[in-house]
């Protein structure tokens, strides 16, 4: 069917504004607006029908007119005729005239928002859709875009206009979301990633912020209305001035694995993550948010190397939790004294060596139960009394140290308590280095 016959069948079935027409023919030429090959196509159909005026066409002057078309209001006024009003679009029920108030309603709530890129997302209700899709249907239209998407350029090509940003698809600083019928719409802004090494110098805090219990995290007397089992995390101590700075209201902490509470994280620290929640700031200073994290944070925590990171670096980081390396200083005592010969052995005998760790018993509340195979790549001891030793060990990731030296009860095997045939218990552990297994 030839376009001129086509849009004529489907106006005299439906009155459609200029972009629901255009759009239907979208795909046949190129450089022009779907308003404008809208427009075009209606003063072309009322020349065309000028040129050979009967009743008929008379009739389908009054169907464009209907259709909103100038030229044919014109035309049949000047033939003494009065012009049909403008019925409703069918698609897009006129809808699409509102896009200036939208963008009117948008702007202000971005004003304190620093973005250069952004993306549109349109929601319609269903019947929109459906309207248009059972039209193209039944008039055979050749694929092209929906209103929906007509609604996204529409509204932002007037937004770059106004505040001189982009249309992003693949990653946009903001995804604002507007429904044109409701006049509602809402602004999701994305996350900043900012990497980093920290090293902890307190043995009472955890990595991430921990609910209390009873409560969990409403405030009760066990917790004194905290909500929290400890008062501080390092995720609370990096986050405190760094949400400050992004005007953000949470942060979060991806460490790459996790010491517990009581272990210390020495050496270069231990690579991070941090995700910052919809910041309404981005360009920021990581040199100067260093310093001001560890002014705020002294003497508890340290933060080292920030720059900047992304969402792909934060998925790497938590996949690598398994394949580091890492260097541990434990403060092991012994029930009864052991022989420097029994040292030597042990030394010995765990030089990469493969263990079996069951789920210990302290977490097994937590985490599945299975048997994980680990590697122990050395253990040096240096003696601090007869029954008092400084342990350095290196192993993989996920190694549970304290259940490498006690054995828990045969969970861990072999162990240090298992080899010397003397119980051992870690009184102090230390994280010196966490590292990539090259
Ligand atoms: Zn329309
Ligand atoms: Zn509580």
């Amino acid at each position: 069917m030839k376009l001129l016959e086509k849009a004529t069948k489907i106006l005299h079935n439906y009155s459609l504004c200029d972009y629901c027409l255009g759009r239907q023919f979208s795909n046949l030429a190129t450089g022009t607006t779907n308003r404008r090959r809208g427009m075009a196509i209606k003063e072309f159909l009322t020349m065309n029908a000028v040129t050979q005026i009967g009743d008929e066409d008379l009739l389908f002057l009054q169907t464009l007119s209907k259709s909103g078309g100038i030229l044919s209001k014109n035309t049949l006024r000047k033939k003494d005729n009065i012009p049909e009003e403008t019925a409703p679009c069918y698609i897009c029920q006129d809808t699409l005239d509102l896009a200036d108030n939208i963008v009117d309603m948008v702007v202000p709530n971005l004003e304190d928002i620093e973005f250069q890129t952004f993306l549109i997302g349109t929601v319609l209700p269903k019947e929109f859709h459906e309207r248009e899709r059972e039209l193209k249907e039944e008039f055979d239209v050749l694929p092209t875009e929906f209103l929906k998407q007509e609604f996204n350029r529409i509204i932002g090509k007037k937004l770059s206009e106004r505040l001189s940003v982009t249309t992003d698809f693949n990653s946009p600083e903001i995804v604002i979301e507007v429904n044109p019928i409701s006049s509602e719409f809402d602004v999701r802004i994305k996350s900043l990633y900012i990497y980093g090494r920290y090293m902890k110098y307190l043995r009472t805090i955890p990595q991430t912020r921990w609910p209390c219990f009873k409560c969990k995290g409403k405030g009760c007397d066990e917790c004194g209305g905290t909500g929290k089992r400890y008062q501080e995390s390092v995720e609370e101590l990096i986050e405190f001035e760094t949400i400050r700075i992004v005007d953000s209201t949470k942060g979060v902490l991806h460490g790459a694995g996790r010491e517990d509470i009581d272990a210390l994280m020495l050496g270069d620290g231990r690579p991070f993550v941090f995700e910052v929640i919809s910041p309404r700031i981005r360009s920021v200073d990581l040199e100067k948010l260093q310093k001001k994290v560890n002014k705020y944070a002294e003497g508890k925590i340290e933060v080292r190397d920030l720059r900047w990171s992304s969402k792909d670096e934060l998925r790497d980081l938590k996949g690598s939790a398994e394949t580091t390396v890492k260097k541990y200083r434990a403060k092991v005592s012994f029930e009864n004294a052991i022989e420097d010969e029994v040292v030597t052995k042990i030394e010995k005998f765990f030089t990469n060596k493969e263990i079996d760790q069951r789920t210990p018993h302290r977490v097994a509340h937590r985490r599945a139960d299975k048997i994980r195979k680990k590697i122990v790549f050395s253990v040096e001891f240096s003696r601090l009394s007869e029954k008092m030793m400084k342990i350095t060990i290196t192993c993989d990731g996920g190694c549970y140290v304290k259940e490498l030296i006690s054995g828990d009860e045969g969970r861990t095997v072999p162990s240090i308590s298992g080899i010397s045939g003397i119980n051992a218990i870690c009184e102090e552990l230390d994280v010196l280095e966490v590292r990539k297994n090259t």
